[in-house]
């Protein structure tokens, strides 16, 4: 009984009858053409869940032609907003009655916990959907008093074809995050999911077509990165590509739209945020609030707090209730409601997490708990909070994408914000202090794309997200994710004999 908090995870692990395992394109679940397939599985048991099609470069382009079909012919980007924004409802309301199976898919295929998935991540898309729903008849250009012989005015337009590619951390979120915005600018697109995690896009396509999106408006061709994701990157007649991942991939991602056809490219990359944790705080709220920025979603997260400066006033006190807190930091089964972390998402980032801990310990930071593997089978990994890490570190410098939170001593404000800014991304930062001045002047000297006050991995509709540095480029969320899939061309004509 979901509602009472209680889930049987004998139940759900009967229930995955999996669906939909084929390539979505054109309205339809077709087989890839050569016939191939790939597994995926449940990182929790190391089982394979679903054998499923294994898009390349031609799937691509079936997919692409479709998408172009629907954006140059189609009823879609000509439809008025209102109707757009009707269907866009229509889906939203979908998701909000198959909530429990498009939960149970996110559980069962990456390892995240279902209490989350159903009460906070699952319902948190439909109502992406809804915001942007409610934009799509919202979208207007500018008079433009030109000179007394002309006027103007611009159009913002749909943007064409677009390439989403996105990571399997929150494969149902970035799907919505992605798809929501361009479908209400009017855009077609090609939505490539990570290999590790497709089953719910393919679930939401099944959706999207069932709420009244066209034929080809939205198509999904599942397969590996080097392979379907770089086809999309490269193609010819895609006009903008969509992308959030690593920033290793990030980039060669933009050197594919460069040496293609120059599309317009938005990245959401990787990060190393910090949370700075001020001597006023208090420490109990601090200590939770950590351990949140750093762990939830097993690490899994892109903006989470994988960096914790704490001032040397507050430090004792607050290591030690983080330790006493951690201690009850539930690992396990992620259909059980006690659990707060679940597996990683499979061996390839359970074995690099668990180098990452190795290379802490050889560079001399001290592992304060934590840092084992956590039971014989499936990919848990116990969390882990070092101290004495000094910003040189390899656990400081680079994503680790773990449940692995770093410690660092501050004295002064001053050095905070410079060891805040020591790194080469810029997604997110956490300040905590109850002094207004500090948090606001912190604030402002962090680069970073999102600051949250006393509080973490805020996000809501209207907020905007995306990085500074080699954290990207481009927004998602809010108005600022709508303009990423929006031309704006000016129309300018004479205008003789003006009065004014
Ligand atoms: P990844 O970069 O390995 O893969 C992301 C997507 O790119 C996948 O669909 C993959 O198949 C595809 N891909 C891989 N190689 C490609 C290539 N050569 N050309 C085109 N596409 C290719 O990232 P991941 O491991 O799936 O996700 C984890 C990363 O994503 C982390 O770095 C994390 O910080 C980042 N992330 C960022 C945000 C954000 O909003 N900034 C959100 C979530 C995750």
């Amino acid at each position: 009984d979901v509602s009472n908090g209680k889930t049987n995870s004998k139940i759900y692990r009967r229930i995955p009858n999996i669906k939909f395992t084929k390539l979505f394109i054109n309205g339809d679940f077709v087989d890839s053409i050569s016939g191939k397939t790939f597994e995926t599985t449940d990182p929790s048991s190391e089982e394979v869940i679903a054998k499923i099609a294994e898009g390349d470069v031609e799937d691509v382009d079936l997919a692409v032609k479709a998408a172009r079909q629907a954006f140059d012919h189609g009823s879609w980007p000509r439809m008025p907003g209102c109707e757009r924004g009707k269907i866009m409802n229509k889906f939203a309301d979908l998701i909000d009655e198959n909530l429990e199976e498009l939960a149970v898919l996110e559980t069962i295929d990456v390892g995240k916990v279902f209490s989350f998935e159903i009460n906070v991540d699952i319902p948190s898309i439909s109502k992406e959907l809804r915001y942007f729903a409610g934009a799509a008849d919202k979208i207007h250009g500018k008079t433009l008093k030109l000179s007394s012989e002309f006027q103007g005015y611009t159009l913002l337009e749909p943007i064409g074809v677009v390439g989403h590619i996105i990571p399997w951390n929150f494969p149902s979120a970035m799907f919505v995050l992605k798809c929501a915005p361009s479908l209400a600018a009017g855009c077609t697109m090609v939505i490539k999911p990570a290999e590790q995690a497709p089953l719910s896009a393919l679930y939401l396509a099944h959706l999207a077509k069932k709420a009244g999106i066209p034929n080809g408006v939205i198509n999904v061709v599942t397969g590996f990165g080097h392979t379907a994701g770089l086809a999309v990157a490269s193609h010819m007649c895609i006009d903008c590509v969509s992308f959030t991942g690593s920033t290793e991939v990030g980039r060669l991602v933009m050197q594919a739209a460069a040496t293609s056809n120059l599309k317009t490219v938005s990245l959401e990359l990787g990060g190393k945020s910090p949370l700075i944790i001020f001597d006023d705080s208090n420490v109990d709220q601090a200590a939770d609030l950590a351990l949140f920025g750093s762990l939830a979603n097993k690490g899994e997260i892109c903006v989470c707090s994988s960096r914790v400066l704490v001032q040397e006033g507050i430090y004792d006190k607050l290591v030690e209730k983080m330790i006493e807190k951690t201690k009850t930091w539930v690992v396990g089964d992620p259909f059980d409601p006690s659990t707060r972390q679940g597996p990683q998402v499979d061996k390839k980032q359970y074995e690099k997490v668990l180098s990452y801990i190795d290379s802490g310990k050889r560079e001399g930071a001290s592992l304060l708990i934590g840092g084992k593997p956590r039971r014989e089978k499936g990919y848990y990994i116990e969390p882990t909070i070092f101290e004495n890490v000094t910003d040189d570190m390899l656990i400081a410098k680079d994503e680790i994408f773990g449940p692995v939170m770093s410690l660092m001593k501050f004295k002064t404000i001053e050095e905070a914000i410079e060891r805040a800014n020591v790194t080469a991304y810029g997604l997110a930062a956490g300040i905590v202090t109850n002094d207004l001045n500090i948090a606001n002047r912190v604030s402002r000297s962090i680069r970073a794309g999102i600051i949250w006050i006393n509080c973490y991995h805020n996000f809501d509709s209207g907020c905007p997200i995306g990085g500074y540095k080699m954290s990207g480029f481009g927004k998602d969320h809010g108005m600022e994710a709508l303009e990423k899939y929006l031309k704006t061309k000016a129309v300018v004509t004479p205008i003789y004999n003006s009065p004014w």
